[in-house]
């Protein structure tokens, strides 16, 4: 088993050193071959990482200051420690012979794996970001309840005005968004970030000694900052679908009452991130869980067409602290039960994938799906949310499903703070609306229903 292993990831680096693709090029041109083929191209699943920085996983606990020794010989830099996951992050010298040195790493019997450090995408769908003026206002939200507004049928909405007025007193509840960052001053979330409460703000000091200086509301993981600005906009918009204020008069409402976000950057500008900073972007939330914040919920509306070892590990940690990981299902139009979509698609039970629908409650055509490995589907066509310099906007995809569905969970995690993440998911899909078409798209077969939920046993 240990060979077989080693030998796959040898099998994996070798085509990806032999066809360098560029990231960018890569990911634009998957989405129209994979949609007029449902076939992902070859060279995608094997090009887009940095051909220089690996995720080495260690058996046991290894001497590392011999490895590290060792390594240096090879002009492999050790860069980070991913300790809860057992993973490192690697980087080959441009000088070194990168081949020969993965070769001689992979000989180490302290070795169990070596595996690309992929990039992630987020899950959004290119030319939305229709700019509509701040007082826009709920009417708008077709998504919570649907009057035919933009044309679509009355009531394929989430209901969630009904919702709101089912539930009971709630208690707080923290959602990392992990992300492209926040706008900590949007006026629909100023009031709704959470706070680091052992964190002192602007004084230059990690005070909580967790490695982050000034980590009052979240982190960015690509700078290790504690200051996850919100560069891109794709962040901001899916915290406010969660969590913007209600009933302040303002913009719009979210989903969930009395919501805290946590802001965890690691996607840049451009919506693109690594699969290492994903991880310490997760590892945070877990870390803030066992420091005492109640974070029951993920929610990751990004991801991309290949299995990472070191993320499934990372997912995993987050189930063993009882968080609920709330995933996009991808925008590629495919099926994911046969073309996995990761993290949607990974095997945990921790994990809610979701699909996305318009307001007619047909599945968009962009989304992907799966009878086994997609969950629900939740309104992610023309959805109106916050964006950075207090504005607000519509975007598309099933990136904005995502967050629809992880509001809904704040919302029974603040009704049952007691409750498991496997009880939450569990009435999240048996509230749903029942939807003819989607029976044989989701696993469910049906959309989103927030009053659905709060009443499910
Ligand atoms: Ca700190
Ligand atoms: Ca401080
Ligand atoms: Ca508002």
């Amino acid at each position: 088993m240990h060979s077989v292993s080693r030998y796959g990831a040898w099998l994996l680096i070798v085509t990806l050193v032999a066809m360098p693709v560029s990231a960018g090029n890569a990911v634009a041109s998957v989405d129209d071959t994979a949609r007029e083929t449902g076939t992902v191209p070859a060279h995608f699943m094997a090009g887009a990482a940095d051909p220089g920085v690996y995720l080495v996983k260690f058996t046991g606990s290894p001497d590392t200051s011999r490895v590290d020794t060792y390594l240096r010989e090879q002009g492999i830099l050790l860069e980070r420690d991913y300790r809860e996951v057992g993973v490192y992050r690697i980087r080959i010298s441009p000088r070194a012979d990168g081949e020969r040195a993965l070769e001689q790493l992979l000989r180490l019997p302290e070795v169990e794996y070596v595996e690309p450090d992929y990039p992630l995408r987020i899950a959004l769908e290119p030319g939305g970001g229709i700019p509509l003026p701040a007082d826009a206002l709920f009417g708008s939200q077709w998504a919570l309840h649907n009057t035919g507004q933009l044309g679509g049928i009355p009531d394929a909405d989430i209901d969630a005005p009904e919702a709101w007025e089912h539930a009971a007193a709630l208690s707080p509840v923290v959602v990392a968004v992990i992300d492209t960052g926040i706008d900590p001053t949007h006026p629909d979330l100023i009031h709704r970030l959470w706070t680091n409460p052992d964190e002192i703000p602007a004084n230059g000091r990690d005070d909580d000694h967790n490695g982050y200086v000034d980590d009052m509301h979240g982190i960015n993981t690509i700078t290790g900052s504690g200051d996850p600005l919100d560069d891109h906009g794709h962040g901001t918009h899916c915290a406010g679908i969660i969590a913007a204020e209600g009933n302040n008069g303002v913009g719009i409402a979210g989903v969930g009452e009395d919501v805290r976000i946590m802001a965890v950057k690691f996607l840049d500008d451009s919506g693109s991130g690594s699969t290492s900073d994903a991880i310490e972007a997760i590892n945070y939330a877990v870390a803030e869980k066992k420091k005492g914040s109640p974070v029951r919920v993920i929610s990751a509306s990004w991801g991309n067409l290949f299995y990472s070892r070191s993320l499934y590990k990372a997912i995993f940690t987050a189930r063993s602290h009882d968080i609920l990981f709330v995933a996009a299902a991808g925008n590629y139009g495919l099926l994911n039960d046969v073309q996995p979509f990761y993290p949607a698609s990974y095997p945990q039970d921790n994990i809610i994938a979701v699909a996305a629908t318009d307001d007619t409650d047909r599945l968009a055509p962009f989304s992907s799906y799966g009878t086994r490995t997609v969950d629900l589907a939740a309104p992610g066509v023309s959805i109106l949310s916050t964006v950075p310099g207090g504005d607000y906007a519509m975007y598309t995809g099933t990136s904005m499903a995502a967050p629809h569905v992880a509001g809904v969970a704040a919302l029974l995690f603040g009704e049952q703070p007691d409750a498991s993440f496997l009880h939450v998911k569990k009435r999240i899909l048996s509230g749903v609306d029942r939807i003819p078409s989607l029976g044989p798209k989701v696993a469910s077969g049906g959309r989103l229903n927030a009053l659905g939920a709060l009443e499910a046993p």
